[in-house]
């Protein structure tokens, strides 16, 4: 016997209610078009750091000129606001993984066009928090992105060596302190191109660690893609 899946699929496609406003969508990443469309985005992002700059510029920010992060690029899906705070939340906090899809959508999308790394490394949860919650929010994520752009995926690479007190209210001096050795790898990448993958970056101090410790470990270009930038 034979089955017409095309129907099957488009069939599925459009049963799902957009995770916004419940209306009927055969979008993949679960929000209708217009919902998506007024998802907030960074305005002007920094070429190097993805922080909002106050006018588009092929140049990067001050602060990266005066300081260039230790990694080459920082892509953005959206900004750090409502509702993407909400998913993103959701997904940590309340299991709600079907934001996971969406993010990781969102994120291929932020990213089309780009050279395709050789790798995406999700930023990792140290064990003990990888028990408690069940799961870890960046795999998750790329999980769809690397399926959605044909990439491999590589969750063990990057370890947490130890867990880490939470980072707000330090300063960026601290921050870095609070993270040395916090990372470590369980292989080397001579020549690679690699991107990691995160559901928030606010300071970039963790994925700036991490940056630095693929870098050590002979990596060429290392990428920052992450679903929401504060
Ligand atoms: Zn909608
Ligand atoms: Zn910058």
């Amino acid at each position: 016997m034979v089955y017409n899946w095309s129907i099957f699929v488009r069939f599925w496609r459009v049963a799902h209610p957009c995770l916004l406003c419940g209306a009927a969508t055969a979008e993949p990443a679960g929000l209708c078009a217009p919902c998506r469309g007024d998802l907030p985005r960074i305005a002007h992002p920094c070429p190097r750091c993805g922080e909002a700059m106050g006018a588009p510029s092929a140049l990067p920010c001050g602060r990266c000129l005066r300081r260039p992060p230790p990694f080459d690029e920082l892509v953005s899906a959206c900004a750090w606001q409502a509702p993407v705070t909400g998913f993103v939340g959701g997904l940590k906090f309340r299991e709600q993984l079907p934001a996971a899809r969406l993010l990781g959508h969102l994120l291929a999308d932020a990213v089309s066009g780009r050279p395709p790394p050789d790798v995406l490394l999700p930023v990792p949860l140290h064990a003990r928090r990888l028990r408690q919650r069940g799961y870890n929010q960046a795999r998750e994520i790329a999980r769809f992105t690397a399926r959605r752009l044909g990439l491999p995926l590589e969750p063990t690479l990057v370890k947490r060596a130890r867990p880490t007190p939470p980072q707000q209210g330090l300063h960026a001096r601290e921050r870095r302190r609070n993270l040395r050795g916090a990372f470590e790898l369980t292989g080397t990448l001579p020549g690679k191109h690699v991107a990691i993958v995160d559901d928030v970056v606010t300071t970039g101090s963790t994925v700036g660690e991490i940056a630095r410790l693929l870098r050590r470990a002979g990596a060429e270009r290392v990428v920052v893609w992450t679903a929401a930038r504060a």
